[in-house]
């Protein structure tokens, strides 16, 4: 099979042929940095990041580029509104670098946590200045912009295929109403390439241009800094589907006006996560940070696991339950990974180990990468790990290399984690004989106590726990039953 992707343009499941055989080139919106990151926009970097590694893990080798928008993102995704980065700093009495360092930190701090590996290029609109301009001079060459009071716009006129992407009906004046009415504007739909007066008085950061002393729209800086680092035309764009009806549809109408041709090949979009309570918006009072998810006690690989269980076009409902049942899910993974480990002699799978063709990890592998083919079906790839990691006909050292492989792909820890919870295994315990002598006589009193709760012999199981807590011996209650671990050495 060959990888399928659901391409907003078109609406429809496309096979993927990248621009250059065997390269992709990937351009992802990123984040715009005045405040925290929400879960829900953490959502949208987790899918950019399943879908590289998927990139990768199904052979190709991936240029991933994400923009930081530190300038030009007014409050409304069109023209409308504060300069989201300005008004912070007003409020907050820093300038606009302070703030755009900190959240930036924060924000990698934060992707770093979810496992998200950083992209290959990360650039800020306020370092592309120059590229921008020179943009935009080729769309004024071309005959897309106007200058009116002070801004200079692009005229959707000129691009009769503006809104191909959102399918707009350009002809509904009701749609145009969205956007703000700009008595300066031609048309509702056109927008702005550079602000030189503005509503804004004392703009912070201002840059000469050709059109005067000012600072770019935000659409620009996504166009142009796309093309600079892969190219005029590209494989993948991705966003949440908020962006698909003004900031997609007008990086389409700068970069394909400018060029005269196809820009980007494939557009992919995230559905929202969402509250119960509705929408989780910077503004409102249900914005959760992943560091709200870590004081309830979670690991943030519980977030990724939790997201992952749902597939990226589909909307997602948050809620405290649904974040416990992946806790338990991705515990007990981590455990039965754990016993795997041991099994194969306590350690990691070696990066030369491969399978053998007739091994019976192959066809879960096999099944597991259909899936991520067919539309990064991570539920269903999910799925196939857990099948992996119960199928007792698979040798522990195979069903290592099978779960690292999978793991590549979803970055769960699971063999990090694993280690981390394997028993002593015989080898450091001194003589192999007496380990695992010990080992299943705790064994056999885990399950005593087992069927001691089951028989509502309380007494009968605390004694137990209190014998084996008293040795050392820390036993977890979890879904598939109990497991149990040393707390001695460097073990969790
Ligand atoms: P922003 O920093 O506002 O530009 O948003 C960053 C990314 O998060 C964009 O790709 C948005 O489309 C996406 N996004 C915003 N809210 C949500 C949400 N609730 N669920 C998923 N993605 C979101
Ligand atoms: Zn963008």
């Amino acid at each position: 099979m060959a990888l399928r992707l659901y391409n907003t343009m078109g609406r429809e499941l496309q096979e993927f042929t990248p621009v250059h055989d065997g390269r992709v080139g990937f351009y992802g919106c990123g984040p715009t940095v005045y405040n925290y990151a929400h879960i829900g926009n953490l959502r949208a970097y987790v899918f950019q990041d399943v879908l590289r590694r998927s990139l990768v893990f199904l052979g190709y080798s991936v240029r991933h580029v994400m923009n930081v928008t530190d300038i030009g993102h007014l409050t409304d995704d069109a023209d409308a509104g504060d300069d989201k980065m300005v008004k912070t700093a007003k409020e907050r009495g820093q300038s606009v670098l302070e703030i755009s360092r900190f959240y930036t930190d924060a924000f990698f701090a934060d992707t770093e946590r979810l496992n998200i590996l950083k992209p290959d290029v990360v650039c800020k609109a306020t370092e592309h200045i120059d590229a921008m301009i020179a943009l935009i001079k080729r769309l004024e060459a071309r005959g897309h912009t106007y200058f009116s009071e002070g801004n200079l716009y692009f005229d959707i006129s000129t691009f009769p295929e503006y809104g191909k992407l959102a399918r707009l009906n350009l002809g509904d004046l009701k749609a145009g109403a969205r956007i703000d009415v700009d008595a300066n504007k031609r048309n509702p739909y056109d927008f702005v390439l550079w602000f030189t007066k503005s509503k804004f008085e004392n703009q912070a950061l201002v840059w000469d241009s050709p059109w005067g002393r000012g600072y770019p729209g935000w659409h620009i800086e996504c166009s142009a800094m796309s093309m600079e680092y892969l190219g005029e035309q590209f494989d993948i764009h991705t966003g949440g589907i908020d962006h698909i009806p003004i900031h997609h549809t007008n990086e389409i109408a700068q970069s394909e006006g400018a060029t005269g041709k196809q820009w980007v090949r494939y557009w992919l979009h995230n559905e929202f996560l969402v509250m119960d309570k509705g929408k989780m918006s910077k503004s409102g009072g249900n914005f959760l940070t992943l560091q709200t998810v870590v004081d309830r006690g979670f690991d943030p690989l519980d977030y990724r696991y939790f997201l992952l269980g749902g597939h990226y076009r589909s909307q997602l409902a948050f809620s405290w339950e649904s974040m416990e049942s992946a806790r338990n899910s991705r515990k007990s993974l981590v455990q039965r990974v754990a016993r795997i480990i041991e099994a194969a002699g306590g350690s990691a799978p070696d990066a030369t180990d491969a399978l053998a063709a007739t091994s019976p990890a192959r066809p879960w592998l096999e099944r597991f990468r259909a899936h991520i083919e067919d539309d990064l079906s991570t539920p269903r790839a999910l799925s196939e790990l857990h099948g992996l990691v119960r199928d007792g006909s698979v040798g522990p050292r195979e069903a290592l290399v099978a779960l690292s492989a999978m793991d590549a792909v979803l970055a769960l820890d699971l063999v990090k984690d694993g280690l981390a919870a394997t028993v002593r295994s015989p080898k450091d315990s001194g003589s192999a004989e007496t380990g695992s002598e010990d080992d299943r006589r705790v064994t056999a009193l885990v399950g005593e106590r087992a069927e001691a709760k089951k028989a509502r012999n309380f007494a009968r199981a605390d004694e137990i726990r209190n014998q084996l807590k008293a040795e050392g011996v820390i036993l977890e209650d979890g879904p598939g039953g109990t497991t149990w671990r040393r707390s001695d050495g460097d073990r969790a």
